[in-house]
């Protein structure tokens, strides 16, 4: 039991180291400036912590140089620990391995069939994460933790997979604890929405901002929103779920229930409905945005009308939050600007100008792997929470 009384000397100690630590961890590297900066504690104070958590081997300090002057960088050290990713998508399972100072070691994709049961899908993933620790050469007792990504809500408190999840047969299992329970790993676990946001917060196109929002565009239609640089999730865990928003009453029934929410107008589905008597044979969303880059004019339109409609939704978004960047995801932002461009259209048509020009609506720079970086970066988020490094 500790003996510090909140406010004493040590606790306020350890408050500090806690948040230097933090600061490192989320941002792979930075120099002791910018651990000032971001903390807002004293030039003497993180210079007496970095070399605190220098001796004790925690972190690693390098010379680089910021701005043209000499600096020293600070990153946590590559054997302080190992970190699992693992993601589960509509079609494929990905996992990685990292280490804290943010370096990738070993990931892989196996392709996973939608009507897969849960129990397939945690042998796969069981004998992936083994299959990739020996390749990164890490025994499972070096691991911290293990990030997981689900297509779907997860409740707060039950950890349980919600009914709106894209995997059918999966709803009511506890994704968490049957992994921990395999693993024998301490497992955090979230929605693949949410996951893409903290990848592409910590290791692409939102590297550096408080405030951003991630648009996931596949078979389901999610946003991950991040506000004073986490994760808000809200008390039910459904935070974000922009795909049902509702655009027309009298539309499609959606698979929540409901009836024209924007999942029902721009999901991979409802897309492939609309091309499939003038493409017959398999089309898939990727297939799509081949055809429009090539010129498939029908393509191009579908795709620019889908980009209109999710402009609306961002516009909402845009006008509730107030988000610096919205990053697009998901099979749909490979179209780039055939995309992009009308989702700029919509948001300046339909958002609060204010809210609009600060805006900028830009592609994510992760692909396929923004979640299960998500994954990673999710473990390092909560660590300090647990009582690890
Ligand atoms: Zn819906």
């Amino acid at each position: 039991m500790s003996t510090d009384t909140p406010g004493s000397q040590s606790s306020l100690h350890r408050a500090n180291l806690e948040r230097v630590l933090r600061a490192v961890r989320m941002a792979g590297s930075l120099t002791q400036a910018e651990i000032a900066r971001g903390t807002g504690l004293s030039a003497a104070t993180v210079s007496n912590i970095v070399r605190e958590l220098k001796e004790s081997g925690t972190v690693v300090v390098a010379d680089t140089s910021s701005g043209g002057r000499r600096a020293r960088s600070v990153s946590l050290s590559g054997d302080a620990g190992i970190v699992v990713g693992v993601d589960f998508g509509h079609t494929h399972l990905r996992v990685a391995v990292g280490n804290l100072a943010h370096r990738v070691l070993a990931e892989e994709s196996e392709p996973l069939d939608v009507d897969v049961s849960a129990q397939q899908g945690f042998d796969l993933a069981e004998r992936m994460v083994a299959r990739l620790l020996e390749q990164a050469g890490f025994p499972s007792d070096k691991v911290i933790g293990v990030g997981l990504g689900v297509p779907g809500p997860i409740d707060q408190e039950t950890g349980a997979l919600g009914s709106t999840a894209i995997l059918p047969g999966w709803t009511g299992v506890m994704p968490g604890q049957e992994l921990a329970q395999r693993l024998g790993m301490p497992v955090h676990v979230d929605n693949d929405a949410n996951l893409g946001a903290l990848g592409e917060l910590v290791w692409g196109a939102g590297r550096g901002l408080g405030e951003l929002a991630y648009i996931k565009v596949a078979s389901g239609v999610g946003a991950g929103l991040v506000i004073n640089g986490q994760i808000y999730r809200g008390p039910g865990g459904t935070a974000g779920e922009i795909g049902h928003i509702t655009l027309d009453e009298a539309g499609p029934v959606c698979r929540c229930g409901n009836r024209g929410c924007l999942e029902t107008f721009v999901g991979s589905r409802y897309l492939l409905n609309l091309l499939n008597a003038n493409h017959p044979g398999e089309l898939t969303l990727g297939k799509v945005v081949q055809l429009a880059q090539q010129g498939d004019l029908g393509c191009r339109r579908v795709i620019a009308d889908a980009g209109r409609q999710i402009g609306m939704g961002v516009a909402t978004l845009c006008n509730l939050l107030n988000p610096r960047r919205v990053i697009l995801g998901g099979d749909l932002a490979e179209a780039g600007e055939l995309v992009l461009s009308p989702i700029r259209d919509s948001v300046a048509r339909y958002a609060i100008p204010s809210a609009a020009r600060q805006l900028s609506v830009v592609p994510g720079t992760l692909g396929g792997r923004a979640e299960v970086l998500g994954a990673l970066a999710l473990v390092m988020s909560e660590m300090g929470e647990t009582g690890g490094l």
